[in-house]
């Protein structure tokens, strides 16, 4: 007599959305199998803190084995996915076999987006993954340091940042940015002068933060400027080279570092799954958040259009709404897998908010209420905290926080290259 087979699942991504579907299979009778590029989660809303010398590589990024450690039944591979195979019900990896599955989840995330701007591809640093914090933190040092051994490069603008986008993470990186400049290379540097060492925020919009009401928008300026933030609103990045940005106004900054905020589009895999494919690239879903005319094709967090049942609009590409799909998903399979019905989706909306600096950051709730300063960095603290995968994890973040806010030091502020001395 032969055995029977478990049903396999494939989770391809460990992000919020990936790990929240893991752990939600724990108690299913399946072989889970969780692939990702990296051996690490990367938590996205500190990058601009690992950016800025505030956290370091460990604060960010977590081994995805340690997060699933207790999920007996969910195998990890480190190795990036080549191909998706819809109708085989298959997934190609780099250097090793296909996998097959009974039920996918594609927990991919998403992409960088240039907008096709001219040079942006090639000079831009982009604020995504870990790398991109590492490469950004140790480009500015870089430049400091190069600075300070050559003064003539403080004038052809080496110090000048010139960040694109006002959203989230244009503004948080902006901030706290300044607040490197301001504080602690302030103090590092005694003989740059500061006014020669801007942080410019390029946004093309007539504003920033658009998502949020107006007092907030306003209250964000302030609070930007007051950290010597100058913010340029309704400019177009139009070029970019390794020591100058172009504006589509014709203006010319002075910058050899940009910080690029500005986009995101769903993972370029997607394209290759013959879907149609809804605005930025994102898979839409049903309200069970499976993919049309394949209930056995999960799609969560940033890779999804995911319509919320209250607002009838897309949900943002947040973590919240990437961890709660994600465990939609794992908990939906398990249930189908026990011989019991999936259920829709239904978002628990804990508020936007955004950080702009030290004891500054916004909420906006689903009413309508608002909070800015430090209540509202509180709320911004106690929301990602939850975010965080491990108790672990959220002591040492605030221990860090606490330490980073009473000293005002960024630790991290230094340079550590592989290649010999
Ligand atoms: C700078 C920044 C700040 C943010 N701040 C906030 C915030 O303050 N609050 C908030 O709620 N949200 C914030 N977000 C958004 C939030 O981080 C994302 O919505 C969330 O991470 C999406 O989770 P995900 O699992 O869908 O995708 P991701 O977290 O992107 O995970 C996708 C995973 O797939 C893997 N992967 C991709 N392609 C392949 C491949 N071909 N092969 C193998 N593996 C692959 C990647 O390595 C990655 O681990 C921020 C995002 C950024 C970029």
């Amino acid at each position: 007599m032969t055995e029977e087979r478990r049903p396999s699942v494939v989770i391809l991504g460990g992000g919020f959305a990936g790990i929240g579907a893991a752990q939600k299979l724990e108690e299913a009778d399946a072989d889970v199998v969780l692939v990702d590029r990296h051996d690490y989660h990367t938590f996205q809303p500190l990058l601009y803190q690992l950016a800025t010398g505030l956290l370091d590589e460990s604060g960010v990024g977590h081994s995805i084995r340690d997060l699933v450690h207790d999920e007996h039944n969910v195998t990890v591979h480190k190795t990036s996915v080549t191909g998706i195979d819809l109708d085989a019900r298959e997934v190609q990896l780099a250097g090793m076999d296909a996998l097959s599955y009974d039920y996918l989840v594609l927990g991919l995330g998403a992409q960088v987006n240039f907008f096709g701007t001219d040079g942006a591809a090639e000079h831009a640093f982009p604020m995504y993954t870990l790398t991109d914090a590492l490469r950004l933190k140790d480009h500015v040092l870089d430049r400091w340091e190069a600075a300070d051994k050559d003064p003539s490069l403080i004038e052809d603008g080496a110090l000048n940042i010139v960040v694109v986008g006002g959203g989230p993470t244009g503004v948080e990186s902006a901030g706290a940015l300044a607040e490197l400049y301001r504080g602690d290379f302030a103090r590092d540097y005694p003989n740059v002068p500061q006014d020669k060492a801007r942080v410019i925020l390029v946004e093309a919009g007539p504003s920033v933060f658009a998502m949020f009401k107006q007092n907030l928008r306003d209250y964000t300026v302030k609070a930007l400027e007051k950290r010597t933030v100058e913010v340029m609103t309704g400019e177009i990045v139009a070029s970019v080279s390794p020591k100058r940005v172009t504006l589509k106004s014709g203006e010319t900054l002075e910058a050899h570092t940009l910080v690029w905020g500005a986009g995101l589009q769903g993972n370029a895999l997607v394209q290759s799954l013959g879907l149609t494919l809804e605005r930025g690239n994102r898979i839409g879903v049903s309200p069970e958040l499976t993919v049309p005319e394949r209930p056995e094709v999960y799609a969560i967090g940033d890779i999804a259009a995911i319509i919320d049942e209250k607002t009838k609009q897309v949900l943002p590409q947040l973590g919240s709404v990437a961890l709660q799909s994600g465990h939609h998903a794992g908990e939906s399979i398990a249930r189908r897998i026990a011989g019991k019905n999936a259920k829709p989706f239904k978002y628990r909306d804990k508020g936007t908010m955004a950080t702009i600096g030290r004891g500054a950051a916004v909420v906006q709730m689903l009413g309508g209420k608002t909070m800015k300063g430090m209540k509202a960095q509180v709320a911004w603290g106690t929301v990602h905290l939850a975010l965080l995968p491990t108790n672990e994890d959220r002591a040492k973040a605030i221990v860090e926080w606490a330490g980073a806010a009473l000293s005002h030091q960024r630790t991290g502020r230094i340079t550590v290259s592989a290649e010999s001395e």
